[in-house]
């Protein structure tokens, strides 16, 4: 299981480097929806996220196998 607010708040502590500013960010379901200041610094939370998103299922799945192979 992915744990989206640990993912929210890595993404919250991003800035735009254009603006300064922080997202506005929501847990939707199984994905988080942000509002933010310009399309350029949607597209790096973007990027951002899938990484992170990514990185906690990999964690997730070892997990899940140490679990069942111990
Ligand atoms: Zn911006």
């Amino acid at each position: 299981m992915v744990n989206l607010n640990s993912i929210k708040a890595e993404l919250q502590r991003m800035r735009c480097a254009e603006h300064n500013q922080a997202a506005k960010i929501r847990v939707a379901g199984d994905t988080l929806h942000f509002e933010c200041c310009c399309e350029a610094f949607k597209t790096k939370l973007d990027s951002k996220l899938k990484t992170l998103m990514a990185n906690a299922v990999k964690d997730s799945i070892d997990k899940e196998f140490k679990r069942i192979f111990k």
